[in-house]
């Protein structure tokens, strides 16, 4: 027996036929801003119909990128794909008759790493992940809660304040970690410095061969993600931290920097160390972690 995870981002929506922490098959079906939302979801139903034609499968479950309520099955809202106040579980349901189960992506891709992942031997993990954005999650043992909104809304890792009056964020505040630590942030930063527009990948590889505009810029987004990850230990006091997203892939040349400052600096650290290590599962981890909600 199968599940279907559907994995819903800004730039695509991935359907993957999932049997635990493998991937059997996957579809991809391109999402922006403009992508209306009956068409998506009577294209949705058609590959999920075409899947459970040839395999047995038991249920779906949806990650998606924005604010969830689990409790209705609703995106309430989301600046990626505009779609706001949506029944996606519902519209889904019915057309499948299958039991649909959704939540944030960020939160899906943490509870896949929690049970199949690097969280595996944790209690209490976080996940903080560096992409376009910064989102995140705190699992204890293997867990999502569900069924709350405010539940559902917890871990907006990428809005802590890590520099008071600081750079611009999205969400209209000032100094967020994300306006310093996501890939756009580091994108920003060293095209500041260079007037150059090259990808946060580019730039880490430009770290390498010892560019100074690279390495300060590198220097700066460790710095504040290094803040962020102090206040975050000390509020939830994980185990373990992993690091996923884009940036995730460039992870060695910060997490010797990360690991000691942030057991240096959080209240009691030596004491209770928290390990900051990457991911492991990669971009599958939205879909494989929907199919455990
Ligand atoms: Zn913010």
């Amino acid at each position: 027996m199968y599940s279907i995870g559907i994995d819903i981002g800004g730039m695509s929506a991935k359907i993957g036929l999932i049997s635990h922490d493998n991937v059997v098959l996957e579809e991809i079906i391109p999402t922006d801003s403009n992508l209306d939302y009956e068409l998506f979801i009577g294209h949705i139903t058609d590959v999920i119909k075409d899947i459970c034609s040839h395999n047995k499968v038991d249920k779906i479950g949806i990650s998606s990128c924005g604010l969830i309520n689990s409790k209705l099955g609703a995106i309430v809202y989301s600046n990626n794909i505009k779609w706001d106040n949506k029944n996606i579980v519902g519209d889904i349901q019915n057309r499948t008759n299958l039991p649909v189960k959704i939540a944030n992506d960020a939160k899906c891709a943490a509870l896949a790493e929690a049970v199949f992942g690097i969280g595996k031997e944790y209690k209490r993990m976080c996940m903080i992940t560096l992409g376009t954005g910064v989102g995140g999650a705190f699992i204890i043992n293997k867990k999502l809660e569900s069924g709350n909104a405010y539940g559902d809304a917890d871990g907006i890792l990428g809005h802590i304040s890590v520099e008071n009056g600081g750079r611009q964020c999205t969400c209209g505040r000032r100094g967020c970690l994300e306006a310093y630590s996501s890939a756009t942030a580091i994108m920003q930063s060293y095209k500041e410095r260079t007037g150059q527009q090259i990808t946060a990948k580019e730039i880490f590889d430009n770290v390498r061969i010892n560019d100074p505009s690279a390495v300060a810029t590198m220097e700066e987004f460790q710095y504040y993600l290094g803040e962020g990850l102090v206040s975050l230990v000390n509020v939830l006091r994980p185990e373990v931290i992993a690091i996923g997203g884009g940036v995730a892939k460039s992870s060695d040349l910060f997490l010797d920097y990360l690991n000691s400052h942030v057991n240096s600096q959080t209240y009691g650290g030596i004491a209770l160390p928290v390990k900051i290590v990457s991911a492991k599962l990669g971009n599958t981890a939205g879909m494989i972690g929907a199919t455990l909600l």
